[in-house]
């Protein structure tokens, strides 16, 4: 016997619980499957809580301002404001930390939550039916698919070593760290993320080694001529990373380079190693099941609208998007999901 849900949510990061909120609140119950705890989602990077839950410091999520919120409060906010406000508990917000407070705060509403992948879906015949790596079946009335994607490593152990302290997959997340300030900086990869991450580093970094494998730039011309005509960029074409340098008290220091050409290596000083090799959307239990882009991320039929190629199943999140990939983008297309599958299932009655 499989348990019948109105709206069965795939995913944990901010477009999941952000999803489940609002359909928690259009008293549609849902339930989430914030995926496995397991080794193997370890290693991937698909652990629950997503990509947020990956990283240090969030400043860049409208409503939590870094440092400690009481004096920030204080100094900032005019004092007849300050005053209808209500006094509140917390200092500013890591990436756990917010990915918990959206969890606890789609709890609140009453969504339930199951530790467990979905491995295989039937949106054949209606309603949908769900297997988990557990075993549980489930029939779903509407699903909103929000498993996100992960950014693509290199693989070196030392790499993995120095996540969080030093490596990175998001300059936009984690440049404006004190850590990289007026320092010397990588960007591994040639194409338009490569050249863009290069370039918002460049207002922090003292100088940003922009490490291609080829000698010639996969990105879109003017975004490659504006990087490359930028004083503090500094390409070094026809290399990869050999091993990232450090140790435990500092994190990165240097990074081991070897030439494509001649197996050469040398080493050059920095505090930080972005990478932009791309990313992968988590959407292998998808294949076949409805219509995903080239690239494997699900394809939206809809201007501005969270439909997929199948009525009743909607996506929201980076598994969706491969160009915005922040979190506020994500939970304003969970808002969205919800709100269209809400709608649906009115329309059809259900
Ligand atoms: P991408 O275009 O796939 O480029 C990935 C880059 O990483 C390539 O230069 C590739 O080298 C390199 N690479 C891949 N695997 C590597 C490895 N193992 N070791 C070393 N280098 C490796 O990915 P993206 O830059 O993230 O862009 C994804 C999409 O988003 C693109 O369509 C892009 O146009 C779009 N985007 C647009 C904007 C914008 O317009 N503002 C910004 C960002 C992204 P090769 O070149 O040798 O293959």
């Amino acid at each position: 016997m499989s348990d019948k849900e109105k709206v069965v949510i795939i995913g944990s990061g901010p477009a999941g619980w952000a999803a489940a909120i609002y359909a928690a609140r259009a008293s549609l119950e849902p339930l989430v499957f914030e995926g496995a705890i397991t080794e193997e989602n370890r290693l991937a990077g698909t652990l629950p809580l997503g990509q947020l839950a990956l990283t240090t410091e969030v400043e860049n999520y409208p409503g939590f301002p870094s440092g400690d919120l009481e004096s920030y409060f204080d100094s900032s906010i005019e004092g007849s404001r300050r005053q209808i406000m209500a006094p509140h508990q917390k200092e500013g917000v890591s990436g756990p930390e917010l990915m918990e407070l959206m969890r606890q705060q789609a709890a609140n509403f009453g969504t339930r939550i199951i530790t467990d992948d979905i491995l295989e879906v039937d949106f054949e015949n209606h309603p949908f039916r769900l297997k988990s790596l557990e075993g549980k079946e489930t029939e779903a009335l509407a699903v909103i698919i929000a498993t996100g994607a992960r950014a693509n490593y290199l693989g070196l152990p030392s790499e993995e070593a120095y996540k969080n302290r030093g490596v990175s997959a998001c300059a936009v997340c984690d440049g404006a760290l004190p850590r990289f300030r007026n320092k010397p900086l990588a960007v591994v990869g040639g194409g338009d993320s490569a050249v863009e991450e290069a370039t918002y580093l460049s207002k922090f970094a003292s100088t940003v080694y922009l490490v291609h494998r080829r000698d010639e730039l996969r990105a879109s011309k003017i975004m490659a001529e504006r990087a490359l005509s930028n004083s503090k960029i500094e390409p070094v074409w026809n290399h990869v990373v050999d091993e990232v340098l450090g140790d435990d008290d500092n994190g990165v220091s240097a990074v081991r380079l070897k030439s494509t050409a001649d197996d050469s290596t040398h080493e050059r000083d920095i505090s930080g190693m972005f990478l932009a090799i791309g990313h992968t959307p988590n959407t292998n239990f998808l294949e076949g099941k409805l219509e995903l882009t080239p690239k494997k991320y699900i394809r939206l039929t809809t201007p501005f609208r969270t439909y997929t190629s199948v009525e009743g199943v909607f996506a929201a999140g980076d598994v969706a998007d491969d160009y915005y990939r922040q979190a506020v983008t994500a939970a304003g297309t969970g808002c969205m999901a919800a709100l269209d599958a809400e709608r649906w299932l009115g329309e059809k009655g259900f």
